[in-house]
């Protein structure tokens, strides 16, 4: 057996410390697993100002023009993620011979999942409800990872929860992190995954470690490619989606817009069509107008009002030999941006919002890309004994909405089938 008797083999191996990562080193040292994290970024402390945001902030290319956003730093990406909270979709995971239920029922005891009351909101967002309202659109509250105490009734960052505190109790239970390294390959021997080899940050060394259990839990855009690149080649076999967006901000006089806590309320459209809050904080606005060069609103944040459009796309596209995504949006899935955001200055301008501008469409989200049952079995095991994927890549793609609340519940009953 490789290296069973070294001190250097451990019980798991985990890859990646953002939502799942974090959910289960905190899970399984709990169980008195021997575990060792190994992650890409590094422990910073955790401040949403443009020194403390920027330098997490990574992108990688799913389409031609467009890239998806991740943070590479223990925690991941849940270091500027909004905290919106959907619910986990039981009924499907239930269709998949997986019972989310019990998972689900101590993660709700366990994280602060609230809706934001009124006064939590800042008045651009108020505003753009009342409008939405009056055109007739239903207007929903979201639930929210927010810890309200936390809040001071108004936006904290603070008050957000965050993966980064499940790998901290997690290292005080005993689990081993090391941190700037990168997860090249899975080693296997026959039909069985052994270890894994990784390089540390600005060295080209390849280093090997080996453990009873290794769990991929390195996110949508690394997850797929190190198993792609470990030789398993039917990885985006059905394609993926990427859920395209694209954002309205007009200017109100005297509206006195603040920092915000955004995405907490939506509506949809139509089918595939959804409208939502996108007040973001100052920061992100601000980096929002300098990048798409809109000077006069770069400076008008107090007046800014701001609302999201988020459509459906089909799976479709593929994953390159060399772990690359590729996939071309369709003229009919534009269209539906289009649509929705025509709704959406409409909505804007009964705000009384002058001097509208549209973002560049962006990516939501990518997905989809592996499947339950097909790439990994109901205990989320691939093929390869031993080796599991828990994270946002085996998402079911029918689930398009905020997964974290649902990652947290993958990650627990994982950890609770390898403990039993
Ligand atoms: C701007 C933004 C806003 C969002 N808002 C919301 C929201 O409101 N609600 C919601 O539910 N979701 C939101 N999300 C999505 C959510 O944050 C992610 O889907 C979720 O964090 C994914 O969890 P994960 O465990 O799959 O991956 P991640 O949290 O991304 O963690 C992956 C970890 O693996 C590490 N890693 C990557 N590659 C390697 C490698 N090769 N070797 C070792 N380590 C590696 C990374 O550094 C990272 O720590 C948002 C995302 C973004 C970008």
């Amino acid at each position: 057996m490789t290296q069973s008797n070294s001190e250097t083999y451990y019980d798991v191996i985990i890859v990646g410390s953002g939502t799942c990562g974090a959910t289960l080193a905190k899970e399984l040292t709990k169980q008195n697993k021997k575990i060792l994290i190994l992650e890409k970024g590094a422990t910073v402390p955790l401040k949403e100002t443009l020194p403390g945001i920027a330098p997490l902030l990574n992108e990688i290319k799913v389409t031609n023009k467009l890239k998806d956003m991740r943070a590479i730093t223990t925690g991941g990406t849940t270091a500027f993620y909004f905290a919106v909270a959907a619910e986990p979709p039981l009924e499907t995971f239930s269709s998949l011979g997986i019972d989310l239920a019990p998972a689900y029922e101590e993660t709700v005891n366990e994280l602060p999942i609230n809706y934001l009351p009124d006064d939590h909101f800042g008045p651009q967002s108020l505003k753009l409800r009342d409008s939405a309202l009056d055109l007739g659109h239903t207007w929903e509250k979201q639930p929210m990872l927010v810890d309200l105490d936390k809040c001071n009734r108004g936006y904290s960052y603070e008050a957000k929860w965050k993966a980064k505190r499940f790998v901290e109790e997690a290292l005080d239970n005993g689990a081993i992190l090391k941190e700037k390294v990168e997860v090249t390959t899975i080693i296997f021997e026959g039909k069985k995954a052994v270890g894994v080899t990784y390089k540390e940050k600005k060295k080209s060394n390849i280093h090997k470690v080996f453990g009873e259990k290794i769990i991929l839990a390195a996110g949508i855009l690394a997850s797929p490619k190190i198993l792609q690149k470990s030789g398993i080649n039917n990885i985006g076999s059905n394609g993926f989606y990427i859920d395209p967006n694209r954002v309205y901000f007009g200017l109100i006089p005297k509206l006195k817009s603040v920092d915000n806590f955004v995405g907490a309320m939506e509506t949809k459209l139509e089918e595939d069509i959804f409208l939502g809050d996108a007040n973001v904080p100052k920061l992100f606005y601000k980096l929002l107008m300098i990048s798409t060069l809109k000077f006069r609103h770069f400076f008008s944040f107090s007046k800014s009002i701001g609302i999201g459009v988020k459509v459906h796309d089909p799976m479709s596209g593929s994953v390159s030999k060399e772990g690359d995504y590729r996939k071309t949006i369709t003229d009919e899935v534009l269209a539906k941006l289009d649509r929705g955001g025509e709704e959406a200055i409409k909505i804007l301008k009964n705000a009384g919002a002058k001097h509208i501008v549209k973002s560049p469409v962006n990516v939501t989200s990518t997905g989809g890309l592996l499947q339950i049952n097909e790439h990994v079995d109901s205990d989320f095991q691939t093929e390869y004994k031993n080796l599991y994927v828990c994270d946002r890549s085996i998402l079911p793609d029918t689930f398009r909405k905020p997964p974290t609340l649902t990652l947290v519940c993958m990650a627990k009953y994982l950890a609770n089938r390898l403990c039993n």
